[in-house]
């Protein structure tokens, strides 16, 4: 064999031992990568204050479970009104009146303020047009709200289905605003 087709095929398979690593190597990564995050779907009744009765609260669990078989379905409830925040999903927040972007410092003063009172009263007045909503009207990018009782299902294989959507607001008996969280 030649000297020069010996280099060649040394090349070779130095390439494909380099390329074996990198692509094992990125693969761990993304494995690590997938365990580290969590995907959390969750809804909240469009009123802060509503609580489901503990019947349609069973319903409501043993319905999710038909949906999402093999994912941990679980039904929180807190003494106080929380803010169901969307993790790392959360961007922008805009006014629901005007459509105009709030700013982050005007809406953490006004979250700041609401806190000291549990989130009773979530009463704002939009900076941009000047006029009344409230915290949980303003529009999250993504969606999230304000809450004392929570559905919290964890890694979900794919979404709620339109017709699923309105079946579940039936059982809770309110209106639901889903909230897709990432951390
Ligand atoms: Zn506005």
């Amino acid at each position: 064999m030649k000297i020069s087709k010996k280099i060649k095929i040394a090349n070779s398979i130095r390439i494909l031992i380099l390329f074996v690593v990198f692509s094992f190597g990125f693969s761990n990564t993304r494995i690590l990568k997938s365990k580290m995050s969590t995907t959390i779907l969750k809804f909240i009744p469009t009123a802060p204050v509503f609580i489901p009765t503990p019947i349609n609260q069973d319903k409501v669990k043993a319905y999710l479970k038909s949906i999402f078989k093999n994912t941990e379905v679980k039904l929180v409830q807190t003494e106080n009104i929380e803010f169901v925040d969307p993790g790392a999903n959360f961007e922008t927040i805009t006014c629901d009146l005007c459509g105009r972007n709030i700013n982050n410092d005007v809406w953490q003063h006004a979250m700041d303020k609401a806190y000291k009172n549990h989130f009773t009263d979530l009463s704002f007045t939009t900076p941009c047009c000047d006029k009344q909503t409230t915290l949980n009207d303003l529009k999250y990018q993504w969606p999230a709200g304000f809450a004392k009782f929570v559905i919290i299902i964890y890694d979900p294989i794919g979404d709620i289905k339109p017709n699923e959507f309105t079946e579940l607001e039936k059982l809770l008996g309110t209106k639901i605003r889903k909230v897709w969280a990432h951390y």
